[in-house]
């Protein structure tokens, strides 16, 4: 089996490919879903926004206070730290997808819990199989635990490439981690232009 026969968490695809569902359609799904219990708390579920044919998608946690209010991801002092992150890589907000593991907001901001973060997975897979991008740029130890089926720190697998199916995984922290602390952010900023270069996306 090469890699073009797996898929992001490295499960075997079967031989017939099952067609891509319409990011719409899985949106959908997401807005009516009462899987975990985290339906109650929600006041709009985060589907993710972006490019649906970007070439990375981002992968954070969960979302937010200010997420929660208004359904989109990375809108508060880390979104607008992304935003200049992705500028560090010569990238735009409209270049890439951004989703989370988790589409309705733990309560308190809490870590996802593990069966939350089962019954949640098939929106993400389903929204990585259709926008099929080349990278996988995953924010903090949950995305990058889940992704790469890992029990590996962010802090030792940051800023490396790795591998997951046919997927590249390029690991960093979490913006919001790094928000208030200088080492990180100078990590985060030199991982963002690491990752410019293998897009060839950074300007000189
Ligand atoms: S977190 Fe995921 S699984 Fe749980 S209710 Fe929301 S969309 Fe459904």
């Amino acid at each position: 089996m090469n890699a073009n026969d797996q898929t992001a968490q490295g499960e075997p695809a079967t031989k017939a490919a099952r067609p891509r569902i319409p990011l719409d359609e899985i949106r959908a799904q997401v807005e009516q879903c009462r899987r975990c219990p985290l339906c109650d708390g929600r006041t709009n579920t985060v589907f993710g926004v972006g490019n649906p044919n970007a070439r990375v998608l981002i992968v954070g946690e969960a979302p937010g206070k200010n997420e929660d209010l208004q359904g989109e991801p990375f809108v508060g002092a880390a979104g607008k730290y992304l935003n200049e992150l992705l500028a560090i890589a010569g990238l735009v907000r409209e270049d890439v997808f951004i989703a989370n593991v988790l589409k309705c907001r733990p309560p308190s901001n809490r870590d996802p819990r593990p069966e939350e973060i089962e019954l949640c997975a098939p929106y993400l897979r389903e929204q990585t199989r259709t926008i099929n991008p080349e990278y996988i740029v995953t924010l903090g130890n949950f995305a990058t635990k889940f992704i790469l089926k890992t029990d590996v720190g962010i802090t030792r697998l940051r800023g490396t490439l790795q591998q997951a199916g046919r997927f590249r995984v390029f690991p960093i922290f979490h913006p919001a981690a790094a928000l208030y602390d200088g080492k990180k952010r100078e990590a985060l900023e030199n991982d963002f232009v690491t990752l410019g270069e293998l897009l060839g996306t950074r300007k000189a």
